[in-house]
């Protein structure tokens, strides 16, 4: 059965002609001009390793074959393997993945964590199409990019349109091939495979421990904070739920099908139940129903934009009236609006540190694996908290070192610690 209507229509028009990897060399152009480092350190991290596009013929319900296109980006493995999502979006191509795979160097280098990044997707529609549908794809994808990844070489997990249902399909025709289980080739499993409690809503958490540590820096607290929340899948619903259940007040939410708003504070957990029950947060009673544009434009503390890449765009970045932006999703921001905002002194906390709780747990997850040993979810919880602090902590640092915006001080800590790794290993060959 398919599940209906295509939840992709981001309503984001300069999406159709922005390159997004243009967005990550113009970051690093910022953090480059402030850390002066040796250009020749600097020159490889302007290129992906390795690129792999794979064409996908899948079988469909109705009969046809249809064949579609695969990608497989692995940025930079000098501190590890490499490690990044993969994304099932009817736009996704080479360049996203390209941009994507970068954002996930810088942040498993920011959080200190022993990966690279990489990033992956096939460009189809996951909302028109069946279980069978899904899982033809995601066996064929698998097997296309099999020498590609594996536990000490590239490890997958979830990202826009995946979950871990999917998952389960990797990590099962991954080890189908090699004719032995190996869980520690994906993240993000269901837990009866391998998964880590605590995975599926870590990136929520993440966002919930850097909005706190944020507010702290300025002086406030989480507690009666008003929060807009963009985009409520996996990362917006969590990071909401959680904000909420910790004293903040959330006013509003969005997805595809519009917003919601509510100036004394949304029950979120209620809208999630909504959400569940009906497909989408418009209708929910009581609550007063906004354009998506709106809620960018709503004057709270704080602004979660939790969907897609350029939402705060030259268009818009000057009728953003939050005091402060927490990047949940990928690239939410681009470079020009980066500018505007800065101006206008609005704080920005860039999605390379705040979003990385998801990768921090896929972590987790993987040295479980590899060890064969689960923690209780309040043990991977804590560690998480550790981490996501002290990546903040070690960008707020760099931030005052260096009298820069946060997004540039969290570049430059991972560009030093890439370009690091880099020079100790020397040049092979
Ligand atoms: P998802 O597919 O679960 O959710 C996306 C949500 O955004 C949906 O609710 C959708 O309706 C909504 N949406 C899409 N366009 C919108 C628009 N214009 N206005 C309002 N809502 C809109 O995806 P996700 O896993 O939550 O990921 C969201 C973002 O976070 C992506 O940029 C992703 O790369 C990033 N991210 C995800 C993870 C993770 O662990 N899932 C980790 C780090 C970063």
């Amino acid at each position: 059965m398919k599940r209906g209507r295509s939840a992709f229509k981001s309503g984001t028009p300069a999406r159709v002609h922005r390159n997004p990897f243009d967005d990550v060399l113009e970051q690093l152009d910022r953090a480059a001009a402030v850390l002066q480092p040796d250009a020749d350190a600097l020159a490889p991290l302007r290129h992906p390793k390795r690129q792999v596009i794979v064409s996908l013929p899948v079988l469909m319900d109705d009969g046809h074959l249809k064949v579609l296109e695969g990608y497989r980006v692995m940025y930079d493995n000098s501190r590890g393997p490499g490690k990044g999502g993969i994304r099932y979006h009817p736009e996704v191509n080479l360049d996203d993945c390209k941009a994507l795979a970068a954002w996930m160097a810088w942040k498993c280098a920011i959080v200190d964590i022993p990966f690279g990044g990489a990033k992956g997707g096939v460009a189809c529609d996951p909302l028109n199409m069946s279980e069978g549908e899904l899982e033809r794809v995601t066996r064929r994808y698998i097997s296309e990019i099999f020498d590609l990844i594996g536990p000490t070489v590239d490890i997958p997990a979830p990202d826009v349109g995946t979950s871990p249902r999917v998952m389960a399909w990797v990590m099962d025709t991954f080890s189908m091939k090699k004719g032995y289980v190996e869980p520690g080739v994906v993240t993000g499993k269901p837990i009866p495979l391998g998964g880590s409690s605590g995975r599926l809503e870590a990136t929520g958490r993440g966002l919930l421990f850097t909005t706190r540590e944020t507010l702290k820096r300025v002086g406030r607290d989480l507690s009666g904070s008003s929060v807009a929340v963009q985009g409520f899948g996996n990362v917006g619903s969590n990071a909401a739920r959680l904000l909420h259940a910790a004293g903040a007040r959330v006013v509003a939410i969005s997805d595809v099908s519009g917003a919601i708003y509510d100036p004394d504070g949304l029950d979120v957990p209620r809208v999630l139940a909504y959400s569940r029950e009906t497909g989408q947060v418009r209708g929910f009673p009581g609550t007063q129903l906004l354009d998506n544009p709106q809620l960018l434009r709503l004057s709270v503390d704080v602004l979660l934009p939790a969907a897609m890449e350029a939402q705060i765009t030259v268009d818009n970045a000057s009728e953003v009236r939050a005091r402060i932006i927490i990047e949940g999703a990928n690239g939410p921001t681009t470079p020009e609006a980066d500018e505007i905002l800065m101006k206008r002194g609005v704080l920005v906390v860039p999605d390379i540190l705040a979003n990385a709780g998801g990768v921090v747990v896929s972590y987790f997850e993987w040295v479980q694996d590899r060890y064969g040993y689960f923690w209780k979810e309040a043990e991977v919880n804590d560690r998480l908290e550790e981490k996501m602090v002290g990546a903040f902590d070690a960008v707020w640092s760099t931030r005052e070192r260096f009298e820069v915006d946060a997004r540039t001080a969290a570049y430059i800590l991972a560009v030093e610690r890439i370009i690091e790794a880099r020079r100790l290993r020397g040049l092979y060959a």
